[in-house]
């Protein structure tokens, strides 16, 4: 049978792109978690995907609520679930203030970690009961959380500190919005999401691969200058950054091989080894790649994953 992928925000950028990818081999069905149901129509038609190849099913990551909610549907279309991708994320480079999601968390963390830290411990059930080879959980990383790199160093840098502000409900209100328990800035709240689901990755591959054989794996895809990703910068930034990664960093991949790359993650037969953070060379070979202190201490990775279920219900 064909192997049966739910892709988190494939409405754009990276998911789309890997959604089509995994499509057009015709050995996957893509479900497209988006929030926004027209848009991922019209970017799935747009890409060329075929219907046969995949479903659209609403997902908010911004509300806990929407999470279980998209659980039971998916659960009640009786599609298998095989490999799961974490692949969504806001970023609000340029506020100034705050916003939050439904349940009051700081919109970045709550939506790029603490909605994916949900959906995917309600869909371990779902994994579990699957019956295919290569089982898979996979949440989507990135260079910028990570310090022990030159684009990780740009400041304001990642750093959750002792969890004060998440262990007191990043709601900005009794607690801080940020992890840290420092001031707002959506840069840095960004960076520090990511470092979480760098984290999330490595507990759930302690916790759970050898007990389920599934594959946990995180990935940085490489500088994919011209997603929506960067739709809230200033107009300046926006132009100049894709040119400034092609010519300058050279760390510049367009949407299309980016989508490759996670696609492999997703289906690659040779990349099955759990706990691993992917990145790809110059010439576009995938390698292990090494993590931060802070993205791989074992402590900080229990502490997140013991807070984060207390606040998303869970414990
Ligand atoms: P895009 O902005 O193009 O895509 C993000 C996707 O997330 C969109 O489909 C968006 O939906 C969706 N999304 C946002 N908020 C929610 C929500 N509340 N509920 C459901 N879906 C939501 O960015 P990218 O493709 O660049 O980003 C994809 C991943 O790649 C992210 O995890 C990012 O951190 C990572 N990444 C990106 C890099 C880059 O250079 N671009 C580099 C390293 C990592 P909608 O279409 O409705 O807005």
């Amino acid at each position: 049978r064909k192997g049966s992928v739910v892709i988190t925000g494939a409405s754009s950028g990276l998911g789309l792109a890997t959604a089509k990818a995994l499509a057009e081999t015709g050995k996957w069905h893509v479900i497209m978690a988006c929030r926004d149901f027209l848009k991922a129509e019209r970017a799935a038609k747009s890409a060329g995907m075929s219907k046969e190849n995949y479903t659209i099913m609403h997902l908010d990551l911004s509300s806990l609520d929407s999470v279980w909610q998209f659980v039971e549907n998916f659960r009640q279309s009786g599609r298998p679930l095989d490999v799961l991708v974490n692949n969504a994320a806001v970023y609000q480079p340029t506020a100034r203030e705050p916003a939050f999601t439904a349940e009051g968390f700081e919109l970045s963390v709550g939506t790029n970690h603490l909605g994916h830290f949900l959906l995917s411990r309600l869909l371990m059930d779902d994994l579990n009961k699957s019956d295919y080879p290569s089982k898979r959980l996979i949440i989507v990383g990135s260079i910028t959380g990570n310090t022990n790199t030159l684009a990780g160093n740009v400041p304001p840098k990642a750093n959750l500190g002792d969890l004060r502000g998440l262990a007191g409900g990043l709601n900005g209100l009794n607690s801080s919005a940020m992890i840290d328990g420092g001031n707002f800035d959506g840069a840095k709240a960004y960076k520090d999401s990511k470092i979480c689901n760098m984290l999330t990755m490595q507990e759930f591959h302690r916790r759970y691969h050898e007990e389920t054989g599934i594959t946990f794996a995180s990935l940085y895809p490489g500088c994919i200058a011209t997603t929506g990703l960067f739709r809230e910068h200033i107009p300046l930034f926006r132009s100049l950054f894709p040119p400034f990664q092609k010519y300058i960093t050279k760390g510049f991949v367009s949407e299309e091989e980016s989508g490759k790359r996670l696609a492999q993650v997703v289906s690659d037969p040779s990349l099955t080894k759990s706990g691993v953070y992917w990145s790809w060379n110059k010439d576009s070979a995938s390698f292990e790649n090494q993590l931060s202190q802070e993205a791989s201490d074992v402590d900080k990775a229990r502490k997140v994953w013991e807070v984060s279920e207390k606040l998303v219900g869970l414990a």
